[in-house]
């Protein structure tokens, strides 16, 4: 039987949004998101907009934030801390996002320890791993993302592993239009699971909660959502549009 785990979707707006128009997506999906009960609905946005959506949202929605700095407080210009966040309301925070990674070289060990740090403060960190395209044609997909996932998970008790959210996002699906297939996706977010429950256990494995990501839209959801092993979705593009957002969170719901 599939273990019950709550479906998650969270928007990721990126680089996106003015202040006017990150209220005017709040409006108009606040009352329309379905009750947090049955699905988490999470819009991850930019810093300059956190404290005014935190303000404005609805109940069922919770505000993330995209990234931010392990340390607590210190000289680093330009820089956030979970501390921070967690001061004004900010409950979840993407960390490890590929393209992070990629242009500001985000590393293994820090993505762990802003996993970590997140935790202390109650805000839950949605850590994401995923291969390239080049790493999958040659078939290394389950040792680089196996890898990417031990780091990240280093020295996190079974009871902190539990609390927060995977992401497994393929590098060559984001923001190309080319989905991983539903069996694609499944089978590596099995795996995932299957080696989390290597360095944990069954228990551990069944509770923790893992997303796809790369060219979710509302046309592929149900698919996704239909495999076992995945827990919903992290949703670039798509989520920019209130409606389409909606389409997806709908279609993200427990079946009755
Ligand atoms: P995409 O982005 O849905 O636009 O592919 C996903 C992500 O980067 O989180």
């Amino acid at each position: 039987m599939r273990p019950v785990r709550k479906p998650m979707i969270a928007g990721n707006w990126k680089m996106y949004k003015t202040r006017d128009e990150a209220l005017q997506f709040v409006y108009a999906v606040n009352m329309k998101v379905p009750n947090k009960t049955l699905v988490d609905t999470v819009v991850c946005a930019q810093a300059t907009v956190l404290r005014d959506l935190v303000k404005r949202k609805g109940e069922n929605l919770e505000i993330g934030a995209q990234n931010m700095h392990e340390d607590i407080e210190g000289a680093y210009t330009g820089e956030i801390s979970a501390a921070m966040l967690e001061n004004i309301g900010v409950s979840y925070v993407v960390v490890g996002h590929s393209e992070r990674r990629q242009y500001f070289a985000e590393t293994d060990e820090a993505v762990n320890k802003k996993a970590l740090q997140a935790l202390r403060y109650d805000i839950t960190p949605i850590v994401c791993i995923g291969e390239s395209l080049a790493l999958r044609e040659k078939g290394e997909t389950e040792s680089f993302v196996g890898a990417q996932l031990d780091a990240a998970l280093s020295s996190m008790s079974k009871e902190q592993v539990q609390q927060i959210v995977i992401a497994y996002e393929p590098i060559w699906a984001i923001g190309t239009g080319k989905t991983a297939t539903d069996e694609q996706a499944d089978q590596t977010i099995g795996f995932i699971r299957e080696r989390i429950e290597k360095l944990y256990d069954l228990e551990t494995a069944q509770e923790v909660r893992i997303l796809y990501g790369g060219s979710v839209k509302p046309e592929n959801i149900a698919g996704l959502m239909a495999k076992p092993h995945i827990d919903g979705a992290l949703v670039g593009g798509a989520s920019l549009n209130a409606q389409s957002f909606l389409d997806i969170v709908d279609a993200a719901q427990p079946k009755k």
